[in-house]
């Protein structure tokens, strides 16, 4: 029996038909060497954009239901494409959508979590000598209701596909050679590394670098899966995140940033608020960082939140629980990860004033450190620390 490999093509692969018969030949070579394959597609270019800002167009607060309804769209039209695309080379293929391959999610709508996979359609058709497309970023949730899967989340249902149908490996294909020492749009001197270990890759992924979707590490490394990321059509090895990667020799893996992340700082919080507050961001699938409360009952709150799409819901949010005044905006965030971050630390807090970048908050993890800086500040920070702490030099 042939082995299973699960390849992913991200929006900026499948972003025009030409692209997308180009991914075809990619898919096609890799099966003329032996393998069944299934691939899943992210919705093409800035679809799902396209599709989100059509909804704000109708109603600036679109029912979460019909959202999902919506958003799905842009990868089933990818699949379908793909498909044809395939079968115009020749070879069998077959599209599903998340539901017809047995991604059953959370009842969450717009940041559904996988609960389980039962690909027994996908391996039907594999036995039966098809090339499956599978689209991504989509389940169906135990109550039958179409779900997503949050933003980026193709690559979390490469992994769960990878891990369900025990496939030799999970390719990420994107338009960058791997996972870079920091983004190389922001950062031009940043260089792919060849290994990660899973912690390091979800503390990049969890501090913004998009790359890889952090929920998809967090599978990954609970089912043992090596993933493989790469640029489609690249000859390059790209990077492979797994358990046993090579051993750094610098302080500093990497480097992720966000440019807007929202404070919430409270003097006088009731701990009955800190509660409410922290229960409505899970409705928002905003998770919240380097939370603080000083108790037991009654004292000082302090959390982080990526904003992303749901800032003006985080404001409110904040606003009802602790006063107007609770929420603030216009900061950034910087991340150092590495197993020895510590020691890049006091560099970090000299070099950054030197460079007139005033740094708000510090915080340490087990393996990454945190700097808080005003938004406008956060790429030429990337660019000062990465430089100063020579994390190109000294990868493996
Ligand atoms: P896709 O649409 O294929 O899923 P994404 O846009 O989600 O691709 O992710 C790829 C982008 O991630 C790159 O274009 C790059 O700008 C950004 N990125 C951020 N941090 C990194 C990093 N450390 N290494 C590589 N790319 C990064
Ligand atoms: N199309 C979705 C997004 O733009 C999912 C993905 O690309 O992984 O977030
Ligand atoms: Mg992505």
């Amino acid at each position: 029996m042939s082995q299973t490999v699960v390849q992913k093509y991200g929006g900026s692969s499948v972003a025009t038909p030409e692209k997308l018969k180009r991914v075809a030949e990619l898919v096609v070579a890799r099966r003329n060497q032996g393998f069944n394959l299934v691939v899943v597609v992210s919705a093409m270019g800035d679809a799902t954009d396209e599709l989100i800002e059509k909804a704000n167009a109708i109603t600036p607060v679109p029912d979460r239901r019909e959202m999902d309804m919506l958003l799905t769209v842009g990868e089933r039209i990818s699949m379908a494409l793909l498909a044809m695309a395939i079968r115009d080379l020749g070879h069998e293929a077959v599209s599903l959508t998340g539901s017809q391959s047995g991604i059953i999610t959370t009842a969450s709508h717009a940041n559904a979590r996988i609960m389980e996979v039962r690909p027994f359609r996908v391996q039907d058709e594999l036995d039966a000598g098809r090339v499956v497309i599978v689209a991504g970023y989509q389940g169906v949730s135990y109550k039958r209701e179409i779900t997503t899967l949050g933003r980026g989340g193709s690559d979390t249902t490469a992994v769960a596909l990878a891990a369900a149908l025990d496939a030799q490996a999970c390719e990420i294909y994107s338009d960058v050679d791997g996972v870079y020492t920091a983004d190389p749009r922001v950062v031009p001197d940043a260089v792919p590394l060849a290994s990660l270990s899973y912690q390091e890759m979800q503390a990049l992924a969890s501090a913004g670098a998009k790359v890889l979707n952090p929920q998809a590490v967090e599978f990954a490394k609970h089912r043992q899966i090596a993933i493989y990321a790469r640029k489609t059509g690249s000859q390059a090895p790209g990077t492979v995140v797994r358990r046993d990667a090579a051993n750094a020799p610098s302080a500093v893996r990497g480097i992720a940033h966000r440019t807007r992340v929202g404070r919430v700082r409270a003097d006088e919080a009731d701990l009955a608020d800190v509660q409410a507050f922290l229960r409505a961001l899970t409705p928002l699938g905003a998770s919240p960082t380097d939370v603080t409360f000083e108790g037991p009952y009654r004292g000082a709150f302090r959390c982080m939140l990526p904003v992303d799409d749901v800032e003006d819901e985080l404001r409110a949010a904040a606003k009802r629980a602790f006063g107007p005044t609770a929420y603030h905006d216009g900061s950034g965030t910087i991340t150092l990860v590495g197993e020895r971050v510590g020691e890049a630390l006091p560099t970090a807090l000299e070099v950054l004033p030197q460079h007139r970048i005033a740094v708000a908050q510090v915080f340490a993890g087990a393996i990454r450190v945190t700097l808080v800086v005003a938004s406008d500040r956060v790429e030429d920070a990337a660019r000062v620390l990465h430089e100063s702490l020579d994390v190109a030099g000294v990868q493996a």
